[in-house]
């Protein structure tokens, strides 16, 4: 048994996909707060295939930020 198996806290179900809000170069990462030019990092969204719950958010690359 895994012990990090997801279940949806929505519906139930175990089946996740993950997507990424931004990118590596343009608009809708997370950028430390006040910076201008800090590209910053994209998001790692991961939910729920069925009902679309996110069950976790990751910053891709918290090393952008100090
Ligand atoms: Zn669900």
């Amino acid at each position: 048994m895994e012990n990090n198996k997801l279940i949806c806290q929505a519906c139930g179900n175990d089946t996740f996909s993950s997507g990424q809000i931004g990118s590596l170069t343009s608009e809708g990462n997370v950028r430390p707060i006040g910076s201008i030019m800090a590209t910053g990092s994209p998001l790692i969204l991961t939910f729920c295939k069925k009902c679309g719950e996110a069950t976790s958010i990751k910053v891709a690359q918290p090393e952008k930020f100090k």
